[in-house]
């Protein structure tokens, strides 16, 4: 009997959720309303009890940060080439001009090394990225934007469920943005939630999200200012909800498999494995790269000719023909090149069983040498 096909990585929804959807289902208030409410407290309470408020996406939290931080057209933000495009996309869809700092090839996550001479009189933000989970270093990060007064908006799409330095991610800094879409550590189908600073009026950020619509006790109603059509559903809050029981368990489990998958790589594959964190790190992805020369196209088909899927998160994407058309070309960020023409990122997910790791670490050695 050949094994089920394995996927690199498949949401956890327990039956109780399922059940609780569908209770949603029958109650007659599906969109916004009491889930969210309460979805946003429990957001709030997991954040040490700062403002959050949900959105139908991760990319619509990004947005509505940028306009809360005041960016906007002759502005610049500077963020990392190696990232899901969202976080430069907001960048333009604001009418700001995005500027890349190349990775730290150990962490690829942006180099902190390089960020400061980054900094112009035009930059109004930085928006750093957790790339698979993996925190940028906070404390070098906010000592350059405290340092220069520029806001931060971390982008913490894929590190829900890690930590800097003990303090959970969203729980301290400036503006926090998370992901829930179906491939994240915790999901909502899609969804997102954004942790607003002290300085931060909650309801604009309500405004911004939903038409810039406020309504008065009189039925009257007035719109001051221009929002976006960004809520989250009641059915979707109702699955977060039901995600954050188990996040811990979550967490805990990718650490232990990405342990396995450490003890289990075999180091004459020659294959760069990512930094072995196990404190910080919540494991979003697992990560390697393909020694030069190995085709990836290739690599990717011998893998699922062996019932194994791979992704790659991401191709650098100032390459992309959008960026290109801004001046951007091949060796403007070679670290975050080489790492996006070489990633791959191997099955991972909560429901993985210790079974799957050697299976994947076998197929990852007769892939190699098939296609050598
Ligand atoms: C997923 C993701 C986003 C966007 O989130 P959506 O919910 O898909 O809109 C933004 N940035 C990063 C780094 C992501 O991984």
């Amino acid at each position: 009997m050949t094994a089920p096909f394995l996927p690199f990585t498949r949401p956890s929804i327990d039956e109780e959720t399922i059940a609780e959807v569908a209770n949603v289902l029958r109650s007659g208030w599906i969109t916004s309303g009491p889930k969210v409410l309460a979805f946003e407290a429990a957001l709030s309470d997991y954040c040490g009890g700062r403002p959050v408020r949900v959105f139908n996406s991760g990319t619509a939290t990004l947005e509505v940060a940028l306009r809360l931080a005041g960016v906007g057209s002759g502005d610049t933000v500077i963020t990392t080439p190696l990232t899901w495009v969202a976080t430069a996309n907001v960048i333009l869809e604001v009418g700001a001009t995005p500027v890349f700092v190349d990775v730290d090839p150990v962490t690829r996550n942006i180099d902190p090394d390089k960020l400061e001479e980054a900094v112009t009189p035009q930059t109004k933000a930085i928006i750093p990225v957790d790339l698979a989970g993996l925190p940028v270093d906070r404390d070098r990060l906010y000592a350059v934007a405290n340092k220069h007064g520029v806001r931060v908006i971390e982008d913490a799409a894929q590190s829900f469920g890690a930590s800097w330095n003990d303090n959970r991610i969203g729980s301290t800094g400036d503006f926090v943005s998370f992901s829930f879409h179906a491939n994240k550590n915790l999901t909502t189908a899609e969804g997102g939630a954004l942790v607003l600073p002290p300085d931060i009026d909650p309801f604009l950020c309500e405004r911004l999200r939903l038409q810039g619509m406020q309504r008065f006790t009189d039925g009257g109603m007035d719109v001051d200012v221009l929002g976006g059509k960004f809520n989250l559903t009641d059915i979707a809050a109702t699955i977060g909800l039901g995600q954050m029981k188990h996040l811990e368990a979550f967490t805990a489990r990718r650490r232990e498999l990405a342990r396995a998958y450490f003890a289990g790589i075999d180091p004459a594959l020659k294959l760069e494995l990512p930094v072995a964190n196990f404190s910080n790190s919540n494991w979003h992805m697992f990560q390697v790269l393909l020694p030069a020369g190995v085709d990836r196209g290739k690599f990717i088909m011998a893998m699922k000719q062996r019932g194994i899927g791979v992704g790659v998160h991401y191709p650098a994407l100032h390459l992309f023909t959008l960026y290109r058309a801004m001046g951007f070309k091949e060796g403007s960020f070679p670290k975050a090149e080489r790492i996006g023409a070489a990633t791959i990122t191997l099955p991972l997910f909560p429901s993985m069983q210790d079974s799957d790791i050697d299976r994947v670490c076998s197929a990852l050695a007769a892939s190699l040498q098939e296609i050598a």
